[in-house]
């Protein structure tokens, strides 16, 4: 049988574990934030049903990563500070490695489109995750959803502590609790279903209230890329992540004039492809997997 190794990535939605091999994902489970709240739980669920070909354990999460210790994660308070790796190499025995979310998903990109050496990687979820892929490398580790978009005081307050970051502007927790507040003001009978999929629904059918929420996001969006393309000038963003695949669709030509109306040069905006990851579901568990082979071979 072929070797595996045994990969857990978490985030704002929770946990999964799987055992990959190449392209390969198996045993994927999958568990709701909340089901696991301390990092002894974390560590029995990533040793749980290990098989006799898995050569070692890669966590892929969320924050700051420094020598196997996770720094601060802006959703997973409970890791912060936490010694990941060392202990659980005590409890597993296995080769272990620590390191963050968007450089699993990216590594997972760049495998699955070999063809691209320069691009951005974005997750826009509950939060916002940025990497930067170069020459088969990532440039460097960063919190690209942190960047400062709104400095004035009634800015909102983001989970990582500080006021008017992207993420707390655009992420769709934000985005849920800004459709929440429109449909409570106009009197609408609150469905049952997700907040964000009735902003799509009510778009769709050309309700003002969702074109507005939209425009904002667009106007933030656009923002937001025209910070990065004034640096970087991609060619390429690869995006992935549940906000994502309902809003690109509806409004990246939106988002893309604003970043142009941003940016000294519109041509840098008009060039730039925008692309979904081919495999969004798995490509930060690919990623993961590649990086502990890289590290241990
Ligand atoms: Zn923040």
């Amino acid at each position: 049988m072929k070797e595996s190794v045994r990969v857990i990535d978490g985030g704002g939605n929770g946990f999964r574990r799987a055992d990959v091999c190449g392209f390969e994902v198996k045993n994927l489970v999958a568990i709701t934030r909340g089901q696991i709240i301390n990092p002894q739980e974390l560590i029995k669920f990533a040793c749980a049903d290990l098989s006799k070909n898995c050569i070692g354990i890669v966590y892929a999460v969320a924050g700051e990563i420094q020598n196997g210790v996770v720094v601060k994660s802006p959703q997973i308070h409970w890791l912060d500070g936490f010694g990941l790796f060392a202990e659980t190499v005590g409890v597993s025995g296995k080769k272990v490695m620590v390191v963050n979310d968007m450089d699993g998903a990216i590594i997972g990109m760049a495998k699955l489109m070999p063809t691209l050496d320069y691009f951005m990687a974005m997750t826009w979820s509950s939060g916002i995750g940025v990497r930067v892929f170069r020459n088969g490398e990532i440039l460097c580790q960063g919190e690209g959803g942190h960047i400062p978009l709104d400095p004035s005081p009634s800015a909102p307050l983001c989970d990582c502590g500080l006021q008017g970051c992207a993420e707390s502007i655009l992420g769709g927790e934000s985005i849920k609790r800004r459709v929440i507040a429109a449909m409570e003001y106009i009197g609408l009978q609150f469905p049952d279903k997700h907040p964000c999929k009735v902003l799509d629904e009510c778009f769709d059918k050309g309700a003002g209230w969702a074109w507005d929420i939209y425009n904002s996001v667009a106007i933030g969006m656009g923002t937001f890329l025209a910070t990065y393309q004034t640096i970087f000038r991609f060619p390429v963003l690869v995006w992935k992540g549940g906000f994502a695949t309902n809003a690109f669709p509806r409004i990246v030509e939106s988002i893309r004039k604003h970043m142009q109306a941003r940016l000294i040069n519109q041509n840098w905006g008009r060039k730039m492809a925008f692309i979904q990851s081919p495999r969004p579901d798995i490509d930060s568990l690919i990623g993961a997997a590649a990086l502990f082979r890289q590290m241990y071979k």
